[in-house]
């Protein structure tokens, strides 16, 4: 039965027309005299609804979900709705059972295909297709099948796969007892409610109009259902001329139009109209504001609604004018992020498109300003810390417990972890850290479990044990097992280490709902493929799957009840401001580009009743001429051109304002009170006074600390503790130490007065200290057997042997490592066809050299006391270091190798080589009953054009060598004597992969 109805259209002339009408068909919602209702109002958003939630008459005011909700609890024992989850779970799982049956799909089925699917179908159903109709359609549209057109082709196998879909998920919802919308909507217009909806007021156009808005389905829905007496759309004259207005009398033949001033009661306001409010000094065709990024928006913003020299529109107000005299600055309440801290702001709204970024950035800019405000959107649940602790136990499981992963679970604040009934802590972690690089551990439990043994393990081991009993939980997560197994097992992994919630932690409200909404989105998962399909999933389809999830819920934050409204431009046309600046004007996001649909091209997709490109337009330059003329007083608009340093065009939109009609005002130049509290702060005398506590102290601090322009702002330490480092002044510095002093002081510091450790580095390969081990290890070994097998200097004659015993010593050092890792190696040491290896060089060199070896020193210590020569006079230094190799010759010179596994180094700033020369003639003073003096000095490089790379290129070249190094000795000592430790690198890249950047003032890097 179709229940007589009175289906009216409200035409309103703009926003502020809009509003009142709204209102006052709340107002007049009698429609069954004696059936107390209340009226439905259908807004785009809830964030819309919070708008509309001043009218004072009870009403309800609804997305169009929630409408179908709304309906779906008045049937008397209806089926239970399925949530989205479900929805797409059955879909997956209706969609792997049409694949099944269809040879050579031209695509695999990814998640991600699985929600474009569903959403297909779910736009196919609103817009009153069937799933047979929507095939002929398109095999229509595409041909027949013996048109050799192979794109043709992929197409008709692409519907007849959705199609097999579609009909599968019907068959699956209709056999689970559940309800989705579009089985819903006959079951509401065939069964009549107990108690239905009277009234139901329109405040949204259709969905081609606004992303929000309604379907043919839908509109279908309120003239069809039982019980419902009275439908109202209001809308404006300009989105009704867009389009709508003729495709509304489509789907409601016979609607009535009246114009809102025929309403009972209603009052027309006097003609209300902005003014433009453009930017000083701006060109006359360009009303609106150009500002850098989105971030100089709302800083622009806060100067404009708190500068002091201009009179806030309308009446004035006394306590805006004292929050805008910002020269009180110190005089308003203490800043509180969201709470409310002051007036100024009340009747301003900022709009943007997208609320995020907005919705961060303003919690930072506009407190900062002591500017309150409120926001109505939900912010995305994966940005919640607590969510992120779940990517954690994943990224763990995901990458067979590597260091890098199961150290960052353990550390994760969210979690903790106990042995022996006490919690583990971070010193323990560090260790673990430190341990697993140095055991060159690279995942997976078993290996993990072998390091648990009874050896020292400085302090790892409650965390070793607890990272053991973390990784057997996750391990089976690893393993193909049915998702709901999977996604159980992690939330149970997840609810057993969460850090217990601290009652003093001021955010510990919001960390709470937040676990909740990660709980129950999480438990949703698992119930939805336990009820409707449950597939293997690998941890990686489980990862994707939880993330998605996650990321797909959003988390309503509670906003201060006053202050600046941060709302959606959907939202505003509910609300009632005087001032509105409309942020973020740009083409990316005015107008909103509507979602591709990645199925079928426009021209097919028009044949199943999709909008024009043209419409869609049409009706999204009305809405932005709408909301234009929206405020009571004042309407500011700004673009911005960077968007995270990437240039952003502004919107085309903008040269449509002129459409609106408004008048025009240039703002004056801004003065330059301040504004923020860092600019309070900046003053002469900072005004700390409305710091919270814990800000107060650090700014306090920072103000009490030394001048910038002190030497210990620059790595000046003339005090540091000398006595501490057991191996610096008393048994000297090693020249390696020094040299690293000539590559950046400051990375002398940190590495060896402060001892700060560098972050380990977990590698497939060799990172290079090792590799530079396994290096002087193997020619050590090589040499040692090469003497021992009674050789003496390697020859032209001998030179094959050398070679031969050279594989066999660097075969048996390979055999421990991992094949790939040993391949590398086996490369670098002996070569490939296509070049030498460092062996080949090695062995070349001595057997090229005319002078016989006599004794060969292998890794030979260089430490105590020498003599260098400076420019004052001889210096007694004390100085540690290692020659990689010294062989003596026959004529009484020594010939000095360096292995580098690099690049050689720069000769102008080597220590090594010409110290360790001439440490080397000191200690071999009476070696074998003579003297020995340095013959030849060279690297042996892996990298660089030339694997032998001499110190010094002629003999006369070697005293003005070794003499600039002993200089360079002496004058290093003494700055790090007098505690000079600036953080000046020779070379501004070296800043790039130097481990110790975080404890580092590199910004000075050039400055000193
Ligand atoms: S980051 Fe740069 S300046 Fe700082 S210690 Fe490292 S190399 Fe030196």
């Amino acid at each position: 039965m179709i229940t007589p109805r009175h289906t009216r259209l409200v035409r309103v002339d703009d926003l502020h027309a809009f509003r009142r009408a709204i209102a006052r068909l709340v107002n007049t919602s009698d429609v069954v005299p004696s059936v107390p209702s209340v009226p439905t109002v259908v807004v785009p958003s809830r964030s819309a609804a919070r708008q509309i939630a001043h009218i004072d008459i009870p009403h309800d005011a609804v997305t169009r979900d929630e409408l179908y909700e709304r309906f779906h609890a008045r049937l008397s024992a209806p089926p239970r709705r399925l949530g989205s989850l479900e929805r797409e779970v059955v879909a997956q799982g209706a969609a792997r059972h049409a694949a099944a049956a269809i040879d050579d799909l031209p695509f695999r089925l990814r998640p991600g295909l699985i929600v474009e699917i569903l959403r297909f179908y779910d736009h196919l159903r609103r817009q009153s297709q069937q799933v047979k109709r929507f095939e002929e359609l398109i095999v229509h549209a595409l041909g027949h099948d013996d048109v050799d057109d192979r794109a043709a082709q992929r197409m008709r196998q692409q519907t007849r796969f959705l199609a097999s879909t579609f009909r599968e998920y019907e068959r699956r919802v209709a056999e689970s007892g559940g309800l989705d919308e579009h089985a819903l909507r006959d079951r509401l217009i065939a069964e009549a409610a107990i108690d239905p909806v009277r009234h139901v007021i329109v405040a949204v156009p259709d969905w081609i109009a606004d992303p929000n808005g309604l379907f043919v389905a839908d509109f279908d829905l309120l003239a069809r259902i039982p019980g419902l007496a009275r439908i109202d759309v209001v809308c404006t004259e300009r989105i009704l001329a867009s389009g709508f207005h003729e495709r509304l009398h489509n789907w409601l033949p016979g609607i009535e139009e009246i114009a809102a001033s025929a309403l009972d009661g209603f009052i027309a306001a006097d003609a209300v109209k902005p003014v433009l409010v453009t930017p000083p000094g701006g060109a006359p065709d360009e009303p609106w504001w150009t500002l850098r990024d989105r971030e100089e928006e709302l800083v622009t913003f806060a100067r404009r609604v708190l500068r002091p020299d201009v009179p806030p529109p309308g009446p004035a107000r006394p306590e805006l004018v004292e929050g805008r005299a910002l020269r009180q600055f110190t005089a308003l309440p203490p800043a509180t992020p969201g709470s409310a801290i002051s007036r100024p702001g009340e009747r301003h709204a900022v709009v943007f498109k997208r609320p995020l970024p907005y919705l961060y950035i303003a919690a930072e800019v506009l407190p900062a300003a002591g500017l309150s405000f409120r926001t109505f959107d939900a912010l995305p649940l994966a940005v919640e810390p607590g969510a992120s602790a779940v990517d954690l136990a994943l990224s763990a499981a995901a990458a067979n417990f590597g260091r890098e992963s199961l150290v960052a679970l353990l550390r994760s604040p969210h979690f903790v972890f106990v042995t022996d009934g006490r919690e583990v802590m971070r010193e323990s972690m560090n260790a673990l850290d430190r341990m697993l690089s140095d055991s060159r551990y690279l995942g997976e439990l078993t290996k993990l479990e072998s390091l648990l043994t009874d050896q020292d393990d400085g302090g790892a081991r409650p965390a070793l044990e607890a990272a053991i009993d973390a990784a057997r939980e996750l391990a089976p997560l690893i393993d193909a097992q049915p998702a709901s197994h999977h996604v159980r097992r992690l939330l149970a992994f997840w609810e057993s280490h969460l850090r217990p919630e601290s009652h003093d932690d001021p955010l510990a409200g919001r960390e709470r709902r937040a676990r909740s909404a990660v709980r129950d989105a999480l438990s949703a998962l698992a119930g939805a493929h336990e009820a409707h399909d449950d597939p293997e999933w690998t941890i990686d389809e489980l990862a994707l799957a939880v993330r998605r999830t996650i990321e797909d819920h959003t988390f309503d934050v509670e906003s201060s009840g006053d202050g600046v409204h941060l709302v959606d431009d959907q939202a505003a046309r509910f609300g009632d401001f005087d001032d509105i600046t409309i942020v973020g004007v740009v083409e990316t996001d005015w107008p909103e580009r509507p979602r591709r649909n990645i199925f079928y091209p426009p021209a097919i997709l028009k044949s199943l009743g999709w909008p024009s490109e043209k419409d869609r337009r049409a009706a999204a330059d009305a809405n932005f001429l709408d909301l234009l003329g929206s405020s009571a007083q004042r309407t500011v608009i700004s673009t911005f051109t960077l968007d995270d340093d990437a240039l952003v065009s502004r919107s085309p939109q903008l040269d449509d304002i002129h459409r609106a009609r408004l008048s025009t005002v240039a703002e004056l130049p801004f003065d330059d009170a301040p504004v923020f509290f860092e600019e309070a702060l900046w003053a002469d005398s900072p005004a700390m006074e409305r710091l919270d506590p814990a800000a107060r102290t650090w700014a306090e601090l920072r103000v009490s600390r030394s001048d910038p322009t002190v030497g210990a702002y620059h790595g000046h330490v003339p005090d540091w503790e000398r006595s501490t480092d057991g191996v610096g002044t008393q048994t000297g510095w090693s020249v390696s130490a020094l040299e690293t002093y000539l590559d950046c002081p400051f990375k002398f510091f940190a590495q060896h007065v402060l001892k700060l450790e560098e972050e380990p580095d977990d590698e497939e390969v060799m990172d290079p200290r090792r590799q530079g081990q396994l290096v002087h290890e193997v020619f050590e070994r090589f040499f040692a057997e090469w003497q021992n097998a009674g050789h003496r200097a390697i020859t032209p004659e001998n030179l094959d042997t050398a070679r031969q015993l050279f594989a066999q010593v660097v075969d048996r050092a390979l055999e421990a490592l991992p094949e790939a890792e040993a391949g590398l190696e086996r490369t670098r040491l002996l070569g490939s066809p296509a070049a030498a290896g460092l062996g080949e060089a090695v062995l070349r060199m001595e057997a090229e050299r005319p002078t016989p070896v006599v004794e060969r020193l292998l890794e030979h210590r260089l430490n105590g006391a020498f003599t260098i020569a400076t420019a004052t006079g001889p210096r007694t230094v004390t100085l540690r270091g290692k020659a990689d190799r010294l062989d003596l010759l026959a004529d009484g010179t020594f010939r000095l190798i360096d292995y580098k596994l690099g690049w050689p180094p720069n000769r102008t700033r080597a220590l090594q080589l010409p110290i360790y020369s001439l440490c080397a003639e000191q200690r071999l003073a009476s070696h074998r009953g003579r003297a020995w003096t340095l013959g030849e000095a060279a690297y042996l490089a892996f990298k660089g054009p030339k694997r032998v790379v001499p110190l010094f290129s002629a003999p006369a070249e070697r005293d003005k060598v070794l003499a600039e190094a002993q200089q360079r000795v002496a004058d290093t000592l003494d700055a790090i004597d007098r505690g000079e430790f600036p953080p000046t690198p020779d070379d501004v890249y070296r800043c790039e992969t130097c481990t110790f950047a975080s404890v580092c003032r590199k910004d000075y890097v050039g400055d000193v």
